[in-house]
């Protein structure tokens, strides 16, 4: 496995890696991409060619919205005949959301593109951002006799490389802000890099690039609590638009038995709108059936999201309806694993 000969885009969109401090005013400002080599000199080290470019207006992750997802879908495509990889530069807050819409919207991805942040800006003495960025895009440039070594979309933080669909932010102060619990790491940087392909995602076809640009944002997310009462559901679920929601409920995916909960969700499948069952714990899957409180869920046809992370299900559900799902497929397609970011079964 080497490095040599990569050719890699980095794409700066924002998050506080991007920031130096400015000496005489002692506030964080943006850095400037353009002078990246000079600044970061180890990057010459790696044996590639490294382009940079940037967002024009860098955005907090906060203000990160669909449309930039699919804008950077759009620089993806557009350097995909020409770039080995890419490394995406990021605010941690939403990363994993970016990195799971990312996964769905590049079909067929055959390259590597490595999302990563820090949590200490660049400019700072004990930046993690260095790091970070230095083994992404090393990850982005590794290449073995059948060409890059990572073909889907990796989160790459603190000696880390994740499935970025598998991931959450688990942490705000942390240089180990991230986790993958239901799927194991696919790289461990330590003094050397160590690959565990029997975990990276393997593209079954060799099939051209499709990079999907509609997302239908009518999505909500409702995290179940003792206590929470029907005006409550009743409000989300009949709020204007909505086509799908996220219900993150306990354990292996229980819920309340009452009545009233049980005919609100009726109905609101009756009015054609997607209901998908995400457990609230951070590991581990749904299993509805397995208790009595989740087999009323069951008898509603609620769609599984089985072991998939709340961020993931909602760039899924985004991305199913954008594409226009048959409402007859949509149970099946949402349980099937399209990038990984589920177990099959
Ligand atoms: N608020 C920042 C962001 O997500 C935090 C970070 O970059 O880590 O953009």
């Amino acid at each position: 496995m080497k490095t040599g000969n990569s050719n890699i885009l980095i794409i700066y969109t924002g998050g506080t890696i991007g920031m130096v401090k400015d000496y005489a005013s002692g506030a964080l400002k943006a850095f400037d991409f353009k002078g990246l080599l000079e600044s970061i000199p180890e990057l010459h080290q790696l044996e590639c060619q490294i382009d940079a470019t940037s967002f024009e207006v860098p955005l907090d992750s906060s203000n990160m919205h669909p449309e930039d997802w699919v804008r950077l879908a759009t620089m993806i495509e557009q350097g995909y005949d020409h770039y080995d990889g890419f490394v995406v530069l990021h605010g941690s807050d939403t990363m994993s959301y970016t990195a799971s819409a990312l996964s769905f919207l590049l079909e067929n991805l055959q390259k590597p593109v490595i999302i990563t942040g820090s949590q200490l800006p660049i400019g700072d003495l004990r930046t993690d951002a260095k790091e970070n960025l230095i083994t992404a895009v090393q990850i982005a440039a590794l290449k073995n006799e059948n060409g890059p070594v990572v073909r889907e979309v990796g989160l790459y933080f603190e000696y880390k490389l994740y499935r970025g669909n598998r991931t959450t932010k688990i942490n705000a102060e942390h240089f180990e802000a991230f986790a993958s619990l239901n799927h194991p790491h696919l790289v461990e940087s330590g003094v050397h890099l160590k690959v565990f392909s029997q975990f990276l995602w393997a593209p079954k076809k060799r099939k051209p690039l499709v990079v999907h640009k509609k997302l239908n944002t009518n999505v909500a997310v409702l995290k179940l609590f003792p206590g929470i009462g029907e005006q409550v559901l009743r409000g989300v679920l009949s709020s204007k638009g909505l086509k799908a929601l996220v219900l993150e409920t306990y354990g292996s995916g229980n819920a309340p038995s009452d009545s009233w909960f049980v005919e609100v969700l009726r109905e609101a499948i009756s009015n054609g709108i997607h209901i998908v069952n995400v457990t609230q714990c951070s590991g581990g899957s749904v299993m509805m059936g397995q208790y009595e409180t989740s087999t009323q869920l069951q008898q509603l046809q609620l769609i599984s999201g089985k072991d998939i992370t709340t961020e993931a299900a909602v760039a899924k559900l985004m991305y199913m309806l954008g594409a226009e799902v048959h409402p007859r497929h949509f149970k099946t397609v949402f349980e099937t694993s399209l990038r990984g970011e589920m177990h099959q079964n």
